[in-house]
């Protein structure tokens, strides 16, 4: 799987409707304190389904949709979306995308190819291709520490997650359900 694009409307400092190409040879984003770069990352792991707010610095979800400022007013909602390259024969033909929208006060809702689906089925999606909103290749601040303080389980759950493992333990966890 190869992410591609990543579009942004509406998300933290992203108000105006954004594009990041992920291109071959992409290996940083520069710019001034405040410009957005950290926002960046955290639109990529919150589509990918990420369900805590406070990684994404907030004390709520709602806090991922544009506040306002001075000139312009909040909004209402806030959309993300990531298109991936993938296998020609797969599930998805190819080309998936994968969106994730927010509404002030009503929570989020995913959509994959332009299907709804639950938060569950987008975080297999990735933890197979292994990647997701905890994936290793996401170094935010503050995890280089969390690494060498967890506890060996913990440890351990990354190092599924590095390795594409991570969605079956939901898997089992449903055919036991069954
Ligand atoms: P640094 O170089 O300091 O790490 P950065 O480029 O990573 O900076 P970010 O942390 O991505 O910057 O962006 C921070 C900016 O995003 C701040 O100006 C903050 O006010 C703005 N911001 C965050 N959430 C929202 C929101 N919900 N609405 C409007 N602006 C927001
Ligand atoms: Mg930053």
């Amino acid at each position: 799987m190869h992410f591609q694009r990543l579009k942004l409307s509406g998300f933290k400092s992203f108000v105006e409707p954004a594009e990041l190409r992920i291109e071959p040879g992409l290996t940083g984003v520069v710019g001034p304190n405040g410009c957005g770069k950290s926002n960046l990352l955290e639109a990529l792991r919150w589509v990918m389904g990420e369900a805590s707010a406070k990684a994404m610095r907030g004390a709520g979800m709602d806090d991922v949709i544009f506040a306002g400022s001075a000139s312009r007013p909040a909004r209402a909602f806030a959309e993300v979306a990531l298109t991936a390259q993938t296998d020609p024969d797969d599930a998805w033909g190819g080309e998936l995308e994968v969106v994730r929208r927010i509404e002030r006060g009503a929570g989020s809702a995913y959509r994959v190819n332009g299907r709804d689906v639950r938060a569950k089925d987008v975080g297999l999606i990735f933890a197979d291709a292994a990647t997701g909103a905890h994936s290793p290749a996401l170094v935010s601040q503050g995890r280089i520490a969390a690494v060498i303080a967890a506890r060996p389980a913990e440890r351990r759950m990354m190092l599924e997650e590095a390795a594409g493992i991570a969605g079956l333990h939901v898997r089992r966890r449903d055919a036991e359900q069954k």
